[in-house]
């Protein structure tokens, strides 16, 4: 180790994104590097955050985690992808599958295969070619072999957890590799006087802890990034408006299905998360469209199992701080900014922010240009995030309400505007760089919603036409016939998710 290596890292916060920092560094970096955590029991963790997207399985690899474990200590379940409920029009639903749609032919996207074909003939919903959504469908789930056949090998998976069982398994992880973990409440911020970075954090019992590095996790309010060093934070509600959410556990009224739901209301949306022991349910909503109490009221008689708990209320602001990284501090999680949790990215972004800055990993003397591209690549990961969530407000037909009249017709962003001309014109979707959502997904979710291309593109229309409504049946059939020789979901997790499980479904 160089005379100038990061020798401590000091995490603040034990939420979900303090403890994966915790695994993930703990794993990776070098065992000379001393890794401190210090929580607040008093404090506690937001306590939501109970839904992820496929990324995760990367993250587990990464700092040694066994699925299986993890899933039977969160009370986890398997998530295919979201159906999403009165979106586009009250009475309508879509499904936001994980993996592709169907098989691109003779240089061909499927979607515009899709397009074209469903110009000649009413065609089933787009979900009938995703081996994802025809599982997910049917309640089914198995775990797809890498070298498969198609359509198998395109099932990709998520997991649902208990954020407080999952932030404890990683603490135990963490703990078990190094990590040493201090209770207790953080009073203070030491600055260093000419460098003006920060040297130590001091709890409220007069202890102080010094650092090279400091990973603020501490929640919404930045207690280092924003509160001590006032980085700033860009507002995003004027696109984003809702601002509050209202959460409450109930009982399961069946076996868990293998999706998140999203049913969109008059002020908002209602997810609802299955687990294994129960249903995680939330209403988020914008405040200037609705109170707290009826938003508590609407959740309770939405719900459809009995409550398990008294609702608990949320406040949040969409948007980002100006800077994830400023000096000595790098900010993760809800302390980096927030953007509503309708894809159930947060947690993803808490890992890219951690891939990132292993990636970029600092010495003491804390290179600008490190900083400067770390700050670079969380700001287009956050900004692309964004758009594709206002995606699904601003591709609404609903005008049953003042919040979807607001949503439907306020600007959006540059980007996201150029994008849907594209959509609209002829069906066009582009990847840019290392975009988290692929065209599948931006397809989903404008079909879904019923903005419908003028035409598709020339290259589809000029494939021979029963080529093509062939390839597409017979693509049909086998998602379909796949789909139902898979165990039901409930069995998969009664199978794979305890020790001892039969080696069929392990992973
Ligand atoms: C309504 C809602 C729904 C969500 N749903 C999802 C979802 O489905 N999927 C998803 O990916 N994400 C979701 N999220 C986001 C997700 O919950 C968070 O990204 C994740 O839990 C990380 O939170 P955190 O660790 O940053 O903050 P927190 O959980 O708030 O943790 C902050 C930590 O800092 C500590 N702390 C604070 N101040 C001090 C102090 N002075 N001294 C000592 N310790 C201190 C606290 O004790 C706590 O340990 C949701 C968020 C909200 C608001």
């Amino acid at each position: 180790m160089s005379g100038n290596a990061i020798r401590k890292i000091v995490i603040v916060g034990g939420g979900t994104a303090g403890w994966m920092a915790a695994a993930a560094f703990s794993a990776r970096l070098d065992k000379t590097v001393e890794i401190v955590l210090v929580e607040s029991d008093e404090i506690g963790t937001v306590g939501v955050g109970e839904a992820t997207i496929p990324h995760l399985a990367v993250f587990n690899a990464m700092v040694g985690i066994n699925e299986d474990e993890f899933l039977a200590a969160s009370q986890g379940t398997f998530k295919l992808g979201i159906e999403f409920v009165d979106w586009g029009l009250k009475g309508e639903r879509y499904f936001h599958p994980f993996g592709p749609h169907g098989q691109d032919l003779r240089g061909t996207h499927f979607h515009q295969l899709y397009l074209s074909e469903a110009c000649r003939r009413q065609l089933p919903d787009i979900r009938e070619w995703s081996m994802s959504g025809a599982a997910a469908e049917r309640g089914r789930f198995a775990r797809p072999a890498p070298d498969a056949r198609l359509p198998f090998s395109q099932l990709a998976y998520a997991f649902h957890f208990d954020a407080g069982l999952y932030a404890r398994f990683l603490r135990a992880h963490s703990e078990r590799a190094g990590v040493t973990r201090i209770e207790g409440k953080i009073v203070d911020v030491a600055l260093g006087g000419a460098s003006g970075q920060v040297e130590a954090v001091r709890l409220e019992n007069g202890s102080s802890i010094e650092g090279d590095l400091f990973i603020d996790c501490s929640g919404f309010r930045g207690l280092l990034i924003e509160e001590k060093l006032a980085t700033g934070y860009e507002d995003w509600s004027h696109w984003l408006p809702c601002d509050r959410a209202v959460a409450v556990p109930c009982k399961l009224a069946g076996p868990p299905e293998p999706f998140t739901r999203s049913t969109a209301r008059a002020a908002g949306w209602q997810w609802r998360i299955p687990l294994q022991h129960r249903m995680g349910n939330g209403l988020v909503y914008s405040s200037a469209h609705l109170g707290r109490e009826e938003a508590a009221e609407l959740l309770l008689a939405n719900l459809e199992g009995e409550p398990l708990a008294e609702p608990r209320h949320l406040s949040f602001t969409a948007g980002r701080r100006r800077l994830a990284w400023n000096g000595n501090v790098v900010s993760l999680g809800l302390a980096s900014g927030f953007i509503e949790p309708l894809e159930s990215t947060s947690i993803h972004l808490v890992q890219s922010g951690i891939s990132k800055l292993l990636a970029l990993f600092p010495d003491k003397r804390f290179n600008p240009a490190e900083r400067d591209e770390y700050n670079r690549q969380m700001r287009d990961v956050f900004e692309d995030v964004r758009d594709f969530i206002i995606l699904h407000y601003k591709a609404t037909r609903r005008s049953d309400s003042p919040f979807w009249d607001y949503c439907r017709t306020m600007d959006v962003p540059d980007k996201l505007a150029a994008r849907l001309e594209l959509w609209r014109s002829k069906g066009r979707i582009f990847r840019e760089g290392a975009e988290l959502f692929g065209t599948p997904s931006w397809v989903a979710v404008l079909l879904g919603q019923g903005i419908v291309p003028d035409a598709p593109e020339p290259a589809a229309e000029a494939l021979d036409s029963s080529f093509v409504a062939d390839a597409l049946d017979k693509m049909r059939l086998s998602y379909r016939a796949m789909a139902e020789q898979m165990p039901t979901h409930a069995e998969f997790i009664a199978r794979a998710c305890k020790a001892g499980s039969d080696p069929l479904f392990a992973s």
